[in-house]
């Protein structure tokens, strides 16, 4: 009997517990006090440390949305290999875990959506989607179809390879020690505070920022494409995650590049980017559903909140 077998035997027996990881909890508990702290201190900043902090927010959230989200797990465009070196350091900007772990979470999360099998389960509350799943082991079912999710395309890039074999150098380099050094020594400002602002507080934005699309865009908003499906239409967490919080379209239709259809760039600040890797052909393959087949889906499955609607309206009235 393989581990996996015996966990879900355990798992049908009612035995599975699903036990507390300490040290998330503690490290995670730890690290945003300071970045609460920083929150006090910010007016003291001089003013490029805030830009630099605000720099290296948007250089992380790339990582994350143009990378592990758009290219690796959705492969919703293609990247040429310059650009995919440029998306795995913009990732270990941000501190999470490997991109292979990455991907295969959220592939699971997207193909088992509010189910036991679902990482963050919204289901499980607000706390739980946003956080609390990183602070206990894994439910059994998310073990057991996460082993099922194909996964050779991403084991076989090797600038992904390079990633997971310098996963931890990387990380402290470019999360932890590069984004804290840059203040002090560019333009003299205190350690103390680079440390809280740069250091701390930039990479607890980051980190719940990447969380609200699990939680927040999983909770509330509008349903325009599929009104029987958790994610939904949340432009707060739009601006936050740099375009990801359009997170009813983006369940609906996983492999658009742009993870929403309507909106600009401010709104969606990865496609602006993408677009622009696009023009010198790094990004290309950028793929999009039809409008037809959006319209199709809108008048199908649609909460009648999607501003088609009301185009029809005022056609009517103006028929009348
Ligand atoms: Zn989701
Ligand atoms: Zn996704």
């Amino acid at each position: 009997m393989t581990e996996v077998d015996a966990r879900d035997e355990k798992y049908k027996n009612g035995e599975h517990k699903q036990r507390i990881k300490w040290v998330n909890v503690i490290s995670i508990g730890l690290f945003h006090l300071p970045a609460l702290y920083a929150l006090f201190i910010l007016h003291r900043l001089n003013w490029k440390t805030f830009v630099w902090s605000l720099l290296v927010i948007l250089t992380a959230g790339f990582g994350i949305t143009g990378g592990v989200h758009r290219l690796w797990t959705h492969r919703s465009y293609k990247a040429k290999w310059p650009l995919r070196v440029i998306l795995a350091l913009c990732f270990s900007v941000a501190g999470q875990n490997t991109i292979f772990d990455w991907v295969r979470d959220h592939r699971v999360h997207h193909k088992f959506s509010e189910t036991d099998a679902d990482p963050h389960n919204s289901k499980r509350g607000f706390f739980f989607a946003h956080v609390g799943w990183l602070m206990q082991t894994k439910h059994p079912d998310v073990l057991k179809y996460g082993k099922m999710i194909d996964m050779r395309d991403v084991v076989e890039d090797p600038v992904v390879a390079f990633h997971q074999k310098f996963f931890i150098p990387l990380k402290i380099m470019l999360c932890f020690v590069l984004p804290v050094l840059v203040p002090p020594l560019m333009w003299g400002e205190t350690w103390q505070y680079s440390i809280l602002a740069a250091g701390f507080l930039r990479y607890m934005v980051g980190l719940n920022s990447t969380w609200a699309v699990n939680s927040a865009a999983h909770i509330w908003g509008n349903k325009p494409y599929n009104r029987g499906i958790s994610p939904a239409e949340n432009v707060s967490v739009a601006i936050m995650s740099m375009g990801e919080g359009w997170h009813n379209y983006h369940h609906v239709f996983p492999w658009d590049y742009k993870a929403a259809e309507l909106g600009n760039y401010t709104f969606n600040f990865t496609t602006a980017l993408i677009d622009l890797f696009s023009i010198v052909g790094w990004a290309y393959d950028l793929r999009v559903p039809t409008a037809d087949m959006v319209r199709r889906t809108v008048e199908s499955k649609g909460d009648g909140s999607h501003p088609h609607w009301e185009s029809r309206q005022d056609d009517a009235v103006k028929s009348e």
